[in-house]
Order: C-alpha cells, then sequence, then structure tokens
C-alpha cells in the first residue's frame, strides 16, 4: 500500500545523524535522474533493499521507466556509498569535518576577501537545495561568487525564451499536449535514449498520423523513428533555422494575423531572412532543399505544430541565437501560446527547471528574479531579514567561474555541491589545474566522484530516495520527493550540512535543515517573480500530482500554459530577433579535419558518477567509444571494436571505434558520461547565456598502437 501524505511528507528528513532504519511502506516519490521526474513507488523492506515499480498517476511517464529508473534502486545499496566525512583522505567526525571548512572560510575570506570563497551547486538539486544554496552564498558567505551545472544544460534555451517571451518556461505547456500535435520538429534532442517515456508522447502523435521531424547529424534512435531526419552538419543548426524560416515565408506559411496580434519584430526578422535562401542554406548545412521545403510544408499545413530544442542545438558559443532562430521560426508560423502548439526547451537534468529558478544561479534571486534589479533585491533581502545593501551582485558565470579558481583575483576556495565538473565540464584539464591551485575545496556527495576524489573535504550526503523535497520536471509542473528510506548512518543531508556551516559562519538561524521550513520561505521569497511558487504546499503536489508554476495563491489552479492570453513580455506580445549564423568558434583545418560532437547513451546519466557504479548499467554499456563512419574508419585504418584516440587543441582520450553508417563521415560522436572525453571540449562561451560549446570542435583520429 502506498504510504499516505501525512505519513510521507510528515517525517521529512532527519537533521540529526540518521539511524540505519528501513520504512515498511510503499512511497510515491519520483527518479532520482532527468528531467521527465518519472513517478515510481519505492517499496522499502527489511535493509536498505527496496523494489521500484512505475506510477501511472504522473502524465509523464503514465507507468514507464527507462533502464536507468528502474535500476535506481541500486544506488541505495552501492559498495561505494560514502558514509564517513574525508578530511584530506582520511575518515573524520562530522564536527571536525565541519569545523575545519567554517575555520578555513573565515580564513581566506579575513585574507582575501567574500569573494575568495565560491560555491558550485547542480541542476539535480531539490528546489529546497538549489534556494538554500543560494542564500548560503549570499547571506552567510557574503559572496557573489556562485553559479551551477546547469549552465551547461539549458542556459541558452532560458536566455532565448525570456528574449523571446519574457519568461523561461522551459515546455509552457503539458507534455501530454504532444501527443495530440500534427507535427513536430525536434532539433538537437534524443529523447529515444536520454528519456525513453517522453518517447511514448511522440509515438502517440504519430500513431495520430501526425509527421515528426527531427534535426540531428547523428541517425539516432530517436532520427530512425522520424518521418523526416535533417542530417545536418555540426555546428550548422542555426543555419537550418534560418533556412527552414526562409522557405516559410517564401511560400506563404506565415500567420499574419498571429504576427501583428502577439508578436513585435517582424518586419526585421523578415528583412534579415531574405538572404538565408535554401539552396545556401543546403551548402552550410549538408541539408537537402528538398528537405528543408519537406519539413516547412509538414509544420506549416499541421493544424497543430511544435518546434522543440535540445542540447544539440544549445550547446553551442551561438546556442542562444540558435534557439531564437527556431524560436522566430515558431512565432512565424503562429504556434507559441496556441493551446496544442508551441515551441519548447526539452530540459535534460533532474531539476534542470526548479534549479535555474530560485537563486544558485550567479545573476538570480528566488522565483527567477534577476539580482541586480533593485525591487527584486529589496524584496528578497526583506525576506531574508538582511539590507539589500549587503546582498551581492551577480558573479562569474559557470565555466568563468572554474576557470577563476586559483588565480590572482579569483577565488581561493570552492564547496561543490551535486555536481562533477573534472568530467562533465568543457575542457576538464584545465578545470583539474584550476582545482588543483586551490586553497580549499569541499565536496558534498553520496559517493567519491572524480572531483570528490580531488576534494580537500568530502562530506557524504542523503539521496534522492533517502530525503524529501520538490522538484519540477520539464513542465514547470513542481513534485514531490519523498523518503522512502531512512540513510544509512553516517550521512547528512545537503540542508544539513548548510545548515551546519551556517551556524558556524555566525548564523544560528535562517537556515534550517528541514525541507518543508525552507520551501515554506521559497514561498515567500518567489512571490512575486516570474517563477512564482506562493500558492504552492507540499500537501497540494500530493492531492494534484504536481502544480504548475506559476501558481501565486493557494486557491489559484497553477499555470499549465502560460503563454495563451499574453506573454510575459511588458506589452503581452512575443519579440522576433533577427539573428545571423556564423560558423563553430573552432572549425575544421588541415591538423584537425574533423567535427566532434557529444552526447548521450540509454544507460547513463550526466557524468556517470551515480549510473557508471550499477552493475545492469554498466554491462548495458561498459566504456566510452567513438562512433565514426566506415569511410572514415577505412581512412584511419581502424576496424570496430579497436582502440582508438581522438586528439583535440585541448587534450587527447581513446575510446573503442563502433564504425556505423548512422554518422556523417566528417563527425564523430563520443558520449560524455566518462572522464576524458571533455578533455577534448571547447570552452568557447555563448556571448549571452555563456553557455559552452560542448557540440562541435575539431578533432583529429589516431590508431592506437
Ligand atoms: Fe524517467 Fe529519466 Fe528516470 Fe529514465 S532517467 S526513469 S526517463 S526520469
Amino acid at each position: 500500500m502506498v504510504k499516505p501524505l501525512e505519513s510521507t511528507i510528515g517525517s521529512m528528513p532527519t537533521t540529526s545523524p540518521p539511524v540505519l532504519e528501513s520504512v515498511k511502506t510503499e512511497t510515491a516519490t519520483h527518479c532520482p535522474y532527468c528531467a521527465l521526474q518519472c513517478g515510481m513507488i519505492v517499496a522499502a523492506g527489511e535493509g536498505r533493499e527496496v523494489t521500484i515499480t512505475p506510477r501511472t498517476d504522473i502524465p509523464a511517464n503514465a507507468g514507464g521507466l527507462c533502464q536507468k529508473g528502474w535500476t535506481a534502486g541500486e544506488l541505495l545499496t552501492n559498495g561505494t556509498r560514502l558514509t564517513t566525512p574525508l578530511l584530506y583522505g582520511e575518515p573524520a567526525r562530522w564536527d571536525d569535518a565541519l569545523d575545519h571548512v567554517a575555520t578555513r572560510i573565515r580564513e581566506i575570506q579575513d585574507e582575501h576577501g567574500p569573494d575568495a570563497v565560491a560555491v558550485f551547486g547542480g541542476g539535480g538539486l531539490t528546489n529546497e537545495k538549489a534556494y538554500l544554496l543560494g542564500k548560503f552564498a549570499r547571506v552567510a558567505l557574503r559572496t557573489s561568487q556562485i553559479d551551477y551545472n546547469g549552465r551547461f544544460c539549458m542556459s541558452s534555451a532560458a536566455a532565448a525564451s525570456i528574449r523571446a517571451f519574457g519568461m523561461d518556461r522551459g515546455m509552457p505547456f503539458p507534455i501530454t499536449d504532444l501527443a495530440a500535435a500534427d507535427a513536430i520538429l525536434l532539433a538537437g534532442g534524443n529523447m529515444a535514449e536520454t528519456m525513453p517515456p517522453f518517447v511514448r508522447h511522440l509515438s502517440g502523435m504519430r500513431e495520430r498520423g501526425g509527421a515528426l521531424i527531427v534535426a540531428d547529424p547523428r541517425l539516432t534512435p530517436t532520427a530512425k523513428m522520424a518521418d523526416l531526419h535533417l542530417q545536418l552538419t555540426p555546428g550548422t543548426d542555426l543555419a537550418l533555422a534560418l533556412g527552414l524560416l526562409h522557405v516559410a515565408l517564401a511560400e506563404g506559411y506565415a500567420d499574419d494575423d498571429y504576427i501583428a496580434t502577439r508578436t513585435a519584430g517582424f518586419d526585421a526578422v523578415a528583412t534579415s531572412i531574405a538572404a538565408w535562401w535554401p539552396e545556401r542554406v543546403e551548402r552550410i548545412t549538408g541539408v537537402p532543399v528538398a528537405q528543408l521545403r519537406q519539413a516547412v510544408h509538414l509544420l506549416g499545413n499541421a493544424r497543430r505544430a511544435m518546434v522543440l530544442t535540445g542540447r544539440g542545438a544549445e550547446q553551442h558559443a551561438k546556442g542562444t541565437d540558435t534557439v531564437t532562430a527556431f524560436v522566430n521560426l515558431a512565432l512565424a508560423l503562429g504556434l507559441p501560446g496556441r493551446e496544442g502548439s508551441g515551441y519548447a526547451c526539452v530540459t535534460g537534468q533532474g531539476n534542470g527547471q526548479g534549479g535555474r529558478e530560485h537563486g544558485q544561479k550567479a545573476d538570480q534571486l528566488p522565483g527567477y528574479r534577476k539580482i541586480d534589479d533593485p525591487a527584486a533585491r529589496a524584496h528578497v533581502a526583506s525576506v531574508w531579514g538582511v539590507d539589500p545593501a549587503d546582498l551581492p551582485g551577480a558573479g562569474r558565470s559557470a565555466y568563468e567561474l572554474l576557470d577563476a579558481l586559483g588565480t590572482p583575483g579569483g577565488p581561493r576556495a570552492l564547496l561543490l555541491f551535486g555536481s562533477n565538473p573534472l568530467v562533465s565540464a568543457p575542457e576538464a584539464g584545465r578545470v583539474a589545474d584550476r582545482l588543483a591551485a586551490l586553497d580549499l575545496l569541499v565536496v558534498s556527495d553520496f559517493v567519491l566522484s572524480e572531483t570528490a576524489a580531488a576534494a580537500d573535504v568530502v562530506l557524504p550526503t542523503t539521496q534522492w530516495a533517502e530525503e524529501s523535497g520538490t522538484m519540477t520536471n520539464l513542465e514547470g509542473r513542481v513534485l514531490l520527493r519523498r523518503e522512502a528510506v531512512a540513510p544509512p548512518s553516517g550521512v547528512r543531508s545537503d540542508l544539513s550540512i548548510l545548515s551546519g556551516l551556517a551556524v558556524r559562519l555566525g548564523h544560528d538561524a535562517g537556515f534550517p535543515a528541514d525541507p518543508r521550513a525552507v520551501f515554506e520561505e521559497l514561498r515567500l521569497a518567489s512571490a512575486g517573480g516570474a517563477a512564482d511558487y506562493a500558492g504552492i504546499t507540499y500537501e497540494r503536489i500530493a492531492a494534484e500530482t504536481g502544480v504548475f508554476w506559476p501558481c501565486p495563491a493557494e486557491d489559484h489552479p497553477g499555470t499549465p500554459r502560460p503563454f495563451l492570453d499574453r506573454f510575459a513580455t511588458p506589452d503581452g506580445l512575443a519579440r522576433f530577433t533577427a539573428v545571423e549564423h556564423r560558423p563553430p568558434e573552432e572549425d575544421l583545418d588541415v591538423e584537425y579535419p574533423l567535427y566532434l560532437t557529444t552526447g548521450r547513451v540509454l544507460a547513463h546519466y550526466q557524468s556517470g558518477a551515480q549510473t557508471r557504479r550499477i552493475a545492469a548499467l554498466t554491462a548495458a554499456s561498459p566504456e566510452v567509444f567513438v562512433e565514426l563512419h566506415p569511410d572514415l574508419a577505412e581512412s584511419v585504418g581502424v576496424t570496430h571494436g579497436e582502440p582508438l584516440r581522438v586528439v583535440s587543441r585541448r587534450g587527447a582520450t581513446e575510446g573503442i571505434a563502433r564504425v556505423t553508417g548512422a554518422i556523417r563521415p566528417d563527425t564523430v560522436f563520443m558520449p560524455f558520461h566518462w572522464p576524458g572525453v571533455n578533455l577534448l571540449t571547447n570552452p568557447a562561451l555563448d556571448p549571452l547565456s555563456r553557455m559552452p560549446e560542448f557540440k562541435v570542435c575539431a578533432v583529429k583520429l589516431e590508431r592506437v598502437a
């Protein structure tokens, strides 16, 4: 029997060292991994073993789970689990570890100033953790130096959405709308591997006769199910979007009435798009003119159509402009803000949406407020009981923060929660040098990730099924993660760690370890902001299987489709913005004649710190590989299954050759779940979102002797 609400959310995680004791009930909660946040029932018996079954009441998965979700219970019993703080590699008492961290923070800040201590968060942290982390940085540390790994995930789509719609809610409609569409263009997404239950929504559309168009340099499992695959050259997504819009306007698919009544800025875009005739776009992207036209016809003739972007289109040094170009296409066709149609960014990380709303981003305060907005500062400062003048300003973005560590004028200490940048950051070799230059590196994690292994202090934490809190899924639906099993003795929650450090830094109040108490404060802090959670309660989430923000009052129904009547701009109109294509920051040359693009595989999640510890997942996908075309393999002299070295200007790594016709001959693909791949990638940043160019850089291949 599923644990009733009062017994599941009434007993929040312990703030004192927990005891080893299993809960013998079934608990309705959510998967620890991606932004689909599939609902699952966790049944815990004696010991820490659990069984997992999918929930049918959560529309995102509706009874489905992927292999990662089915095996998530093994995370709880994994033998590599950390249960004791480590102080310079030696087991330590909690008080000694926290005392040491607090003392070093004081010493470093006394000598170098508040910004000498930095904080790095993660898109997998609950809303409560993300909120308290931002408050801890600004109030307890008084540092401006905080950002998080979500900057590497969807920041370009967020920047483009704010530019066009005045608000970033990745998917501004319920996910179930997808199956009711008649055509969907998916640019740079591979849900069949990253979030398989998502595919049922696409399949539902196709079973009704709808058309799926996928733009991807690889014939991925998602592209294989498409009616039309646009196999573009890496780094040319922006040109592709410009070409599609050119065709749409030239062939009369523009929705003139919608453009006139719901948008602004169309004329400048229409003028600029004239230069992107299809033959020119074919030369740049490699996508035949006939396919460009076919894609436009499918979208333009559909009664309800959608344009979706994923990391493939977004993780570029021109990612914001690329997404803007796809948004322009959607606006010209009259899609956003119409029921059954629209534009959406498909967020990737577990709490990628909520994690970017409540203050762990360098330029934000809770409620998706801007930190340089005087009214926002005044509101949040009043909730926090501080003087607005005492709140720091905007800090460095994620890669810039990592790149400044240990440099003159840069942070001397880093507190890191829920992230593994030695695997996930671009040009990871450089990041390793910067981490090594710190006076103090503190990592909070439940396993010894690659980054934790390099830390001075490691603080062992609770994980998904051992804690409660809220997660906001890719739809903007706020969900409840519930404690299903007691944590092992010796670990503490991130909230407890922040609370303990805050007390040692002189803040006896204001940093509760109880997630419900944190959420109640988050509601106040977010009230009136774009991401307004004021009307959301744990009880409502449970009763309504999630609440869509914005939700400004407890009697407000939540907002599944925020743009139906107006967009979140001052005048209510969506904005067209003229953008231009430009080549990748690092294009091909004689020395480095191939594109490298990176991505995910079915069995692993993000840096692999969790999934590389699960036997079934490592059996399914044991090692890093290099996907390459048969013609390229022949020219290099490598056969399927042989080791192969991939070299960029920044580093080199090896993988097993996987020879396949599913990839372009000028491109190699590597999954980034293993250390080494991001030694190669280019940290060139988008000027607006500060997103690194993960998706394309120049490499060469070498045979391994
Ligand atoms: Fe669902 Fe994503 Fe978990 Fe897979 S990893 S079960 S798709 S939430």
